[in-house]
């Protein structure tokens, strides 16, 4: 039924979302974010398989991950310029100056990174809740591929491109861009129509 209602949708061809995933082994995770991207953002999505976790980016004092260098080995794997490459990783990930990232984007090169690592109850000590743990997914996943479109953080609330620097910001936040920002993309993936 939704992908007959996807099928029936304008789709911008030229560009599509592929995730990879980063020794995360969870087919139904990532079937069920291949269906909501596509729905949330008209934009065909793929799963195209496993690489490895860029261990160099393992720093021993943080016992944390660069974010930069996976988004680095995304690039270095990717075929086609005009596709975005989001990748899944259950690794914890920082950037200098923060203590951490959900995630990472670089709008240049279109490719993103999200760690599901604090996106779990347990991490915060709570009963495991899977479809919490989805719709955070979700949202960061679809927040990172907004800033590959170039998309930045909006302020506009429940948008799901509000900045979020906490758990319950990413819960209050959504899945869901605001008309503005829906807009933007729209313009920005009509872009490559032609
Ligand atoms: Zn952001
Ligand atoms: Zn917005």
């Amino acid at each position: 039924m939704l992908d007959i209602e996807i099928s029936d949708r304008k789709m911008c061809r030229l560009k599509r979302v592929l995730i990879k995933s980063f020794s995360v082994e969870d087919a139904s995770l990532f079937r069920r974010l291949k269906k909501e991207i596509e729905r949330e953002l008209s934009i065909e999505c793929e799963y195209i398989g496993d690489q490895p976790i860029p261990f160099a980016s393992y720093n021993t004092l943080r016992k944390q991950f660069l974010a930069e260098k996976f988004l680095e080995t995304l690039l270095i794997e990717k075929d086609f310029e005009e596709d975005i490459v989001l990748g899944i990783c259950d690794v914890d990930l920082y950037e200098p100056g923060l203590n951490f990232v959900f995630g990472m984007a670089s709008p240049f090169y279109h490719v993103a990174v999200v760690s599901t690592k604090r996106l779990r109850e347990s991490f915060y000590g709570r009963t495991c809740n899977e479809d919490l743990f989805f719709s955070r997914v979700l949202s960061e996943s679809v927040h990172e591929i907004g800033h590959t479109l170039g998309l930045e953080h909006c302020s506009t609330h429940p948008c799901v491109m509000n900045f979020s620097n906490s758990i319950e910001e990413t819960d209050d936040k959504g899945f869901r861009f605001c008309s503005s920002c829906k807009s933007k993309m729209e313009r920005i993936l009509c872009l490559y129509q032609n």
